[in-house]
């Protein structure tokens, strides 16, 4: 599944394209049509991330709403007249440039309440410049929930995947098991700040890089050894995904 950075991507990327540009919108997998209607020929607003989200504004108040999961794909063209492949839930087109969408989790229309009611479930995302790391803490600070599940619960922070939450830990030395009401709020000011510099370079670079140095690699996950100590990287199943880390380094 994406995380954050690349739903950030592509909403930069459909704003560069489609931003204030009239689009045709359709269907060709037939799923999306009666919704696809409703904005066909209508000036695209803009497009926003807030986590793994995405959503598209239309004129009159509507809003596409895109959830990827594992399967949903994006694709730009810049091929006037080509044929949609009729797995697309959702072609936009203007005069210069195709988005088609496939296989997401999620794609439907709503109305500015509806978006303020998903906005409002979901917890700051660190690549926002807004988002700030006293609401979370407040959130979190009482639980007995280990932190390393809470990184993936959405309505806590939003965009955290797999891979950022396994790197931050590992970065700021801390037990992914350790109750998050356990961690001061020091450590987890660290965190944050951690989350919000790589995974807004992971906007910037396209790929998620978690150290600077050697900008390929991830320093724990999917490791077998850890890069500090050489031990063993722990791997177990932690919020419904697996978890890496070396209990050596991490207290
Ligand atoms: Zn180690």
């Amino acid at each position: 599944m994406p995380e954050g950075h690349k739903i950030h991507r592509l909403a930069n990327e459909l704003n560069q394209k489609f931003k204030g540009t009239r689009v045709d919108a359709e269907s060709p997998q037939g799923r999306f049509s009666q919704s696809a209607a409703l904005i066909n020929n209508s000036v695209l607003v803009g497009a926003q991330a807030w986590g793994k989200h995405l959503t598209i504004e239309f004129e009159k108040d509507l809003f596409v709403h895109i959830h990827l999961g594992l399967y949903g794909r994006c694709k730009f063209w810049q091929t006037p007249g080509l044929q949609p492949k009729e797995t697309v839930r959702l072609r936009l087109r203007n005069l210069e440039s195709i988005f088609d969408l496939t296989g997401p989790n999620c794609c439907e229309l709503f109305d500015d309440k509806e978006r303020q009611e998903l906005y409002a479930r979901l917890g700051p995302d660190p690549i926002h410049p807004s988002a700030n790391y006293e609401t979370v803490w407040k959130k979190i600070k009482n639980s007995k929930v280990p932190i390393g599940k809470i990184l993936l619960e959405q309505n806590k922070i939003s965009g955290v995947g797999n891979i950022y939450r396994a790197e931050a830990l590992f970065a700021m030395e801390i037990n992914p098991n350790r109750p998050a009401k356990e961690l001061k709020k020091v450590e987890f000011e660290r965190l944050w700040d951690w989350l919000v510099t790589y995974m807004r370079l992971g906007v910037s670079r396209n790929r998620i890089t978690t150290n600077f140095d050697s900008a390929k690699e991830t320093m724990i996950y999917g490791k077998a050894e850890c890069p500090q100590c050489q031990r063993q990287v722990v791997k177990w199943n932690l919020g419904g995904r697996k978890m890496y880390a070396c209990f050596d380094c991490q207290k």
